[in-house]
């Protein structure tokens, strides 16, 4: 195999990208990188930070606040990142509904994505990784070795998201996460830098009628074929 392998998992909220990546990574040994994790934290900062107001961001001051602290990912014992801001573990704070309900405005920002690319352009120096996103075969690693996009329908993907939200959140209705998925994907898709598109040369995996270790055996013969064609 050569020395540095990217693969790019693309695709919609809750599409199942971050647990088929982590179990693809694991497989290969790779480093698995949670994109959305660093949105996710500045996310977080903004909020903190009283920088969102109804629909419109502060996007001087976050950028200000952003070059005044690190975020940075650190990798517990069995290699799943943790992300930090100024080395403290924020990983639970940022999985909540009012993060998720804002990310997509912040990730919109041209300047607050220029921010992420460093990120993950850094973290993936001398690695192989796995890294899930929306723009990861598209913007971050146009060359990656391996491209796919992973798709489900809204219902599947918000039952899967309620599921999940329900165990710390539990008045959470399915309609309102179903209404966060939607307003999710729209603004991913329509924005203007780095849009969730698929790319031509990524493969699609439909999981609507696929459970999750049939998505990662096809991910993983996939990945295996061509390394022996190498
Ligand atoms: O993957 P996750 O749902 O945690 O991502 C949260 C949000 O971060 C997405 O809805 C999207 O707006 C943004 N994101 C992005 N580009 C990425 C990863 C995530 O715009 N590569």
């Amino acid at each position: 195999m050569k020395k540095k392998v990217i693969v790019a998992i693309d695709g919609p909220s809750s599409s199942g990208k971050s647990t088929i990546a982590k179990l693809v990574a694991k497989h290969f040994n790779f480093t698995y990188i949670d994109s959305g994790s660093i949105y996710r934290a500045i996310t977080y900062l903004a909020l903190k930070n009283n920088l969102v107001k109804t629909d419109s961001i502060d996007v001087v001051s976050l950028i200000d606040l952003l070059n005044n602290c690190s975020i940075s990912f650190s990798f517990n014992s069995i290699n799943q990142n943790i992300i930090n801001i100024d080395d403290v573990s924020v990983e639970n704070e940022i999985r909540t509904f009012e993060i998720s309900n804002n990310v997509s405005l912040i990730a919109e920002k041209n300047k607050v994505r220029k921010y992420v690319l460093k990120i993950q352009k850094d973290i993936s120096k001398n690695k192989s990784v796995v890294m899930d996103g929306r723009d990861i075969g598209s913007v971050v690693f146009p060359n990656a070795d391996f491209k796919f996009f992973l798709d489900a329908s809204l219902d599947i993907r918000s039952l899967r998201r309620w599921n999940e939200l329900k165990l710390s959140e539990k008045d959470l209705k399915f309609e309102d996460v179903k209404k966060d998925l939607l307003k999710r994907d729209e603004n991913d898709i329509n924005r203007k830098f780095s849009p969730l598109i698929r790319t031509k040369d990524s493969i699609l995996i439909d999981s609507d009628q696929l459970n999750i270790v049939e998505v990662v055996s096809q991910i993983i013969n996939i990945i295996n074929k061509e390394i022996k064609n190498k």
